[in-house]
């Protein structure tokens, strides 16, 4: 999508562990475009379901959520702050239990509704690079620069051991790849906003290469 006035959306989308995250906040910085870690919301959505201890296999309830909870996304000071009903979340939404429990509310499509409206309106304000699942298909299919990200299962494990490790969260590497093979399944199953490449998303693998490596690889198809 690019306006006239030289607005652009850049959409990457990928696995858990794909190096979305790191890559497409880095891709931002150097672009000077916004950053929009569309994840961060779903995660946001599913604390206050947790918090309100709503029955998280009912999808009208969790819609109804959806549209009466205020999520925004704030750069301050050069780290992004997940603001939920005027509270910063960003502290508590990364924990593992969290992580097992957004998919119910990312399969449930009144929720995705909501989430890719409001995705759609802060695209709408700047340029921006948008991380997610849907990002390419759903939210702008008609983005100026699409990637897909993917990564052997084993390496993407690894990277969110050594985060998880970093975050002084003791789970074991075996743990987390049954993690990320189930979160791949659900990501890549549910009815609605299925994690998928766009037939127009420039595949990269990140197995082997550094970050910096992608980052290059990005802006060289962006420039
Ligand atoms: O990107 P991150 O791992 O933080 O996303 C957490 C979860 O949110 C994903 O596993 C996925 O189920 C969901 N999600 C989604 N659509 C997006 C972004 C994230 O369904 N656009």
């Amino acid at each position: 999508m690019q306006n006239k006035s030289g607005h652009f959306i850049v959409a990457i989308d990928g696995p858990a562990g794909s190096g979305k995250s790191t890559v497409s906040k880095l891709v931002a910085e150097k672009l000077g475009l916004l950053y929009i870690d569309t994840g961060a919301m779903y995660r946001a959505l599913t604390l206050k379901a947790m918090r309100q201890k709503l029955n998280l296999g009912d999808g009208d309830e969790l819609t109804e959520l959806a549209r009466s909870t205020k999520i925004d996304l704030q750069s301050i000071s050069g780290k992004l702050k997940v603001i939920m009903d005027e509270e910063d979340v960003t502290a508590f939404i990364r924990t593992p239990e969290l992580t097992n429990n957004v998919k119910h509310i990312a399969c449930v499509p009144g929720v995705r509704h909501e989430m890719v409206m409001l995705q759609r309106d802060i695209g709408k304000r700047s340029s921006a690079v948008l991380e997610g699942r849907d990002i390419g298909t759903v939210v702008f299919p008609d983005a100026k620069f699409k990637f897909y990200l993917d990564a052997d299962v084993e390496e993407r494990a690894k990277r969110r051991h050594i985060e998880l490790t970093a975050a002084n969260q003791k789970i074991n590497y075996k743990d987390i790849k049954d993690d990320v093979v189930k979160r791949d399944a659900s990501d890549m199953n549910r009815n609605v906003g299925a994690l998928k490449k766009a037939t127009d998303a420039i595949l990269i693998d990140t197995t082997h290469l550094s970050i910096n490596g992608v980052v290059e690889k990005l802006l060289k198809n962006i420039k």
